[in-house]
């Protein structure tokens, strides 16, 4: 048996790519989400996916903050690491509901570390962002660029890197990886699992996927006017799988390192592309036109943001190796072979 693996928002986007890459690699995966923006289809397909190791993966349909429901799975399992996905993400919803984000992201982490401490697994992997940069003054953004948090959503990473900070100084035994995604987007290469976000997306790739099979008449362009090559925003696009594969490099170095500490890493690519060059890029692996209407800017948007990745090259020994094109053909490859993601057509969407 290989190592097993708590995954929290495992049936997520992120999640259900890493799960598959975790069972390729010879992991146990446990994976537990409520399933608020995600799928159970996702999961069996990981399942199918992985093959002969499909059957090293569980699912427990639980919300992270219900404590007794965790405590029943540590009780019969004994995980050598957390990789912690669940949370709510959109970045406009937070700020009309911050309560709810401060109450599902930030409680529902403080009860996953306590279940974890009290059952002594204390190796966490966390999704961080790249949003805790605010609207860098200096590129490409370092570990050691200022934070600052534009918004409830990216008040909750913040808080929760430096919850994560303060347990480590007051318990060296925790070891704890703060991956910082910048912007995750295409689908395994099979097309059978990919983004499938509930209600109406608020990233672009989901967007501009969802008028490329005519659930959408136009995409928004917010804002044609940054100095930026084309004057729209500009952001490190990154494949989930290169994505999903950062993590797998995080545990690895859990395992070979004793000299890990509450460690911080940039996952991107290191690339800036613009709104306009993505929607490009999307039309040719697709042959779709993706009509545009010009829209003010987004309140809160930064203007540009890249990764410096070096330190996760050297320190966990890991690079992207997927090109704008290569995610663009595989997120083409999952919207054509999957137009309404993993349900029917939701008419109130
Ligand atoms: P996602 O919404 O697809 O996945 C999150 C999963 O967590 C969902 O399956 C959801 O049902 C589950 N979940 C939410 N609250 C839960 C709770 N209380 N209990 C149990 N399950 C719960 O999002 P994703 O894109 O896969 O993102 C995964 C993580 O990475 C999130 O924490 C997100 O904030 C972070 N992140 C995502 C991006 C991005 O652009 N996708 C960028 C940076 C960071
Ligand atoms: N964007 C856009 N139209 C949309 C959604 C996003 O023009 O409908 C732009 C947005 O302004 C930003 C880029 O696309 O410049 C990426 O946005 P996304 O929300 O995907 O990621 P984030 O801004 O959180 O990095």
């Amino acid at each position: 048996m290989g190592r097993c693996v708590l995954v929290t928002g495992g049936a997520g986007y992120v999640g259900s790519h890493t799960v598959l890459q975790l069972l390729l690699e010879g992991f146990t995966a446990v994976v537990v989400d409520n399933l608020d923006n995600s799928s159970e289809f996702a999961v069996q397909r990981v399942a199918q996916l992985a093959g002969e190791f499909g059957k090293n993966l569980t699912f427990h349909r639980i919300d992270i903050r219900d404590i007794e429901a965790l405590e029943k799975v540590f009780s019969t399992t004994k995980f050598d690491a957390v990789i912690h996905f669940a949370g709510l993400k959109a970045v406009g919803e937070s700020v009309q509901k911050p309560l709810l984000y401060y109450k599902n992201n930030i409680i529902g982490t403080i009860a996953l570390l306590e279940v974890m401490a009290a059952y002594g697994c204390k190796k966490l992997v966390f999704s961080s962002s790249a949003t805790v940069y605010g609207w860098p003054k200096d590129l490409p953004c370092t570990e050691e660029s200022p934070l600052c948090a534009m918004n409830p959503y990216g008040q909750t990473k913040l808080m929760i890197e430096e919850i994560c900070h303060d347990i480590h100084r007051a318990d060296s035994d925790w070891k704890i990886m703060l991956l910082r995604y910048f912007n995750p987007v295409g689908a395994h290469s099979s097309g059978h699992i990919g983004e499938d976000p509930r209600g109406i997306p608020n990233n672009l790739m989901p967007l501009i996927q969802q008028v490329s099979v005519g659930r959408r008449p136009t995409l928004a362009v917010f804002g044609n006017d940054y100095s930026t090559k084309d004057g729209t925003g500009v952001r490190d696009y990154i494949h989930v799988v290169d994505l999903a594969d950062g993590h797998i490099a995080a545990l690895h170095k859990f395992f070979e390192d004793p000299n890990i500490g509450c460690e911080v890493y940039n996952l991107g690519t290191g690339n800036g592309t613009s709104v306009l060059e993505m929607v490009a890029a999307f039309e040719k692996a697709s042959g779709k036109k993706i009509p545009l209407v010009m829209a003010g800017r987004r309140p809160g948007d930064a203007e540009i943001l890249y990764a410096c990745t070096a330190k996760a090259e050297k320190e966990l020994n890991w690079k992207a190796k997927y090109s704008i094109e290569e995610m663009c053909r595989d997120q083409w490859n999952w919207a054509s072979k999957n137009p309404w993601g993993y349900g029917l057509p939701d008419p109130a969407n």
